[in-house]
């Protein structure tokens, strides 16, 4: 399997290869052609095995198709990347925007210490993708500063980590939020609490690990 052959838009592929993404790694070998088919997915893996890329590549793809399809006078956010800690978050916008150059895919960074007027703006300009701590988030939907009604896609990443640090009730208030998006979750470990959180998000989850 290669990125070629997982139907990407061009650009996308252009952008893959001149990062030197040139062969997917076996994670992503698993979850790309998965995530492209919607499937509600619990990944078990680590940094360093190309976790970050295994959902970010579909959901750039998948944007690409929505904007290309439908004419919305506002961009609502399409997709929304939670993470435990400011600095992860960072790196994950980093890569989205590095990947998603040159296609209609625009990143907010919404996360503590910076101020949430300004993050607020920056979604209803018009984004693609949200990349977000939960506890951020859900101050600014309490706030009602957006929509987060066309989301297809969530992804959890370090959902052990994010359990372990009392984020629970915050992922839970962003879901309820949205209206039954594609779950993806990363977990570097599978202790009771993070199978049964995948269960209960969707019950057609796929456990994918290498
Ligand atoms: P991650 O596990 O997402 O933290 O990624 C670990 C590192 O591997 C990052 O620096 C990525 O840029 C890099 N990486 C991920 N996938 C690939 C790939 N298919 N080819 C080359 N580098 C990659």
């Amino acid at each position: 399997v290669s990125f070629s052959d997982c139907n990407l838009p061009q650009k996308l592929q252009d952008n893959l290869e001149s990062l030197g993404y040139d062969i997917p790694t076996p994670i992503q070998m698993q979850v790309i052609p998965a995530a492209l088919l919607g499937r509600n997915l619990l990944v078990l893996a680590q940094t360093g095995s190309g976790k970050t890329a295994s959902y970010l590549i579909p959901i750039i793809s998948k944007c690409y198709t929505v904007r290309r399809q439908r004419l919305l006078d506002q961009k609502r956010p399409l997709a929304i990347v939670l993470a435990p800690t400011r600095e992860l978050c960072a790196q994950v916008e980093e890569q989205a925007k590095a990947f998603g150059k040159g296609l209609p895919f625009k990143t907010a960074l919404i996360v503590g210490g910076n101020p949430m007027a300004s993050q607020a703006y920056r979604v209803g300009k018009g984004i693609e993708l949200i990349v977000a701590t939960p506890g951020r988030l859900v101050d600014l939907l309490i706030k009602h500063e957006f929509e987060l009604d066309e989301v297809r896609t969530l992804v959890i990443d370090e959902v052990d980590c994010m359990l372990e640090k009392g984020f629970l009730d915050q992922v839970m208030q962003i879901v309820r939020a949205l209206s039954r998006p594609q779950i993806v979750m990363i977990s570097a470990t599978l202790p009771r609490e993070v199978e049964k959180l995948s269960k209960s998000m969707a019950e057609d989850i796929v456990v994918i690990t290498v």
